[in-house]
């Protein structure tokens, strides 16, 4: 719309009207409006072309997925992951001691034992890894786990791609209270949830920034020993406490330390992560009906795989 075709009735009232006091003020209230006019024309142009467009739409290769592995884990574990879902998820990063061919293995000289420091010294590896790649997710599991990678994609494109995001479950039902150093061997109570490592979490980019101060390089084992608690709790603790953002519980996110039975057959397709073990010397797996047999696919992992 052009300005003049708005001003014009102005040019008319000038030719038609005598200038008395009445007409001033009627004249003067006309132009105000017709400026407002005019700006809301022109401010409405100056916003970006790109303010309404929504983030583009996230996939499978924005998602850094690191396995937490080790050496003889290799044949077992790793082998039965490789052959279910890792062959249907391209991108995704293997923390381990030594080399597979073929996938982005990122290999460590954390120690080969599960002490809360290797375990730190592999989540701090995993962290430095995403930080130094350019997806926009951090999703962390271990090799005992089933990543979905749809369902994985679809709850984490629900969330604002901007936001501070820490998704996961929690293995407790209440806060985990730890005692963390301060100067001078003085201690102090604090309570944090935190997102079971063997059930798998994610990350958003900007909070997995906002954590580098107690995360990035070194300062990741610092603050686990701080706590003296192992890497998932110590990602609690900086996202809860240091940062002061709240976890957000999901119950798509599966360890073995729950009942697996209790996933009914018809959810698991919704469900982002799956895992199995031995539990009172029986195996804890989910139930999913298939060719295999229990005993040929303990984890029914396999099985699960096929119905994909
Ligand atoms: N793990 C490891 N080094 C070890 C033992 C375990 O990196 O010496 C990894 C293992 O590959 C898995 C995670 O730590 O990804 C948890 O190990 P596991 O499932 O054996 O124990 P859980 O804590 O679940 O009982
Ligand atoms: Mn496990």
């Amino acid at each position: 719309m052009s300005v003049i075709c708005l001003f014009s009735p102005l040019f008319h009232f000038f030719g038609v009207l005598r200038m008395d006091g009445k007409a001033v003020k009627t004249i003067l209230l006309y132009i105000y409006i017709c400026l407002c006019v005019y700006l809301l024309i022109t401010c409405s142009r100056s916003v970006p072309e790109d303010a309404h467009v929504s983030q583009p739409e996230l996939k499978v290769e924005d998602v850094y997925i690191a396995v937490k592995t080790t050496g003889r884990f290799h044949k077992t574990r790793l082998a039965l992951l490789l052959e279910t879902w890792i062959s249907r998820t391209k991108y995704l990063f293997l923390i381990s001691l030594s080399l597979s061919p073929g996938y982005n293995m990122v290999v460590t000289d954390c120690q080969s034992d599960h002490s809360q420091q290797a375990l730190s010294c592999k989540m701090s590896a995993e962290y430095d890894g995403f930080m130094a790649s350019n997806k926009r997710w951090f999703c962390h599991v271990d090799d005992d786990n089933y990543v979905n990678p749809e369902a994985l994609l679809s709850l984490l494109s629900a969330f604002p791609q901007e936001g501070d995001i820490y998704v996961g479950k929690p293995s407790l039902d209440k806060p985990i209270t730890a005692h963390e150093l301060l100067e001078g061997n003085a201690t102090r109570e604090v309570q944090f949830w935190f997102a079971t490592g063997g059930a798998g979490f994610c990350l958003s980019r900007r909070l997995a920034e906002k954590m580098a101060p107690w995360a990035s390089g070194s300062q990741f084992m610092r603050t686990s020993a701080k706590i003296r608690l192992p890497d998932d709790c110590t990602v609690g603790f900086i996202v809860e406490k240091r940062l002061g953002i709240s976890m957000v519980h999901c119950p798509l996110f599966h360890s073995h330390l729950e009942n697996l039975l209790l996933i009914g057959q018809r959810s698991i397709p919704q469900q982002v992560t799956l895992s199995y073990g031995i539990f009172e010397n029986k195996m804890n797996s989910i139930e999913v009906k298939g060719s295999f047999s229990k005993e040929d696919d303990p984890s029914r992992f396999v099985s699960r795989n096929i119905h994909s």
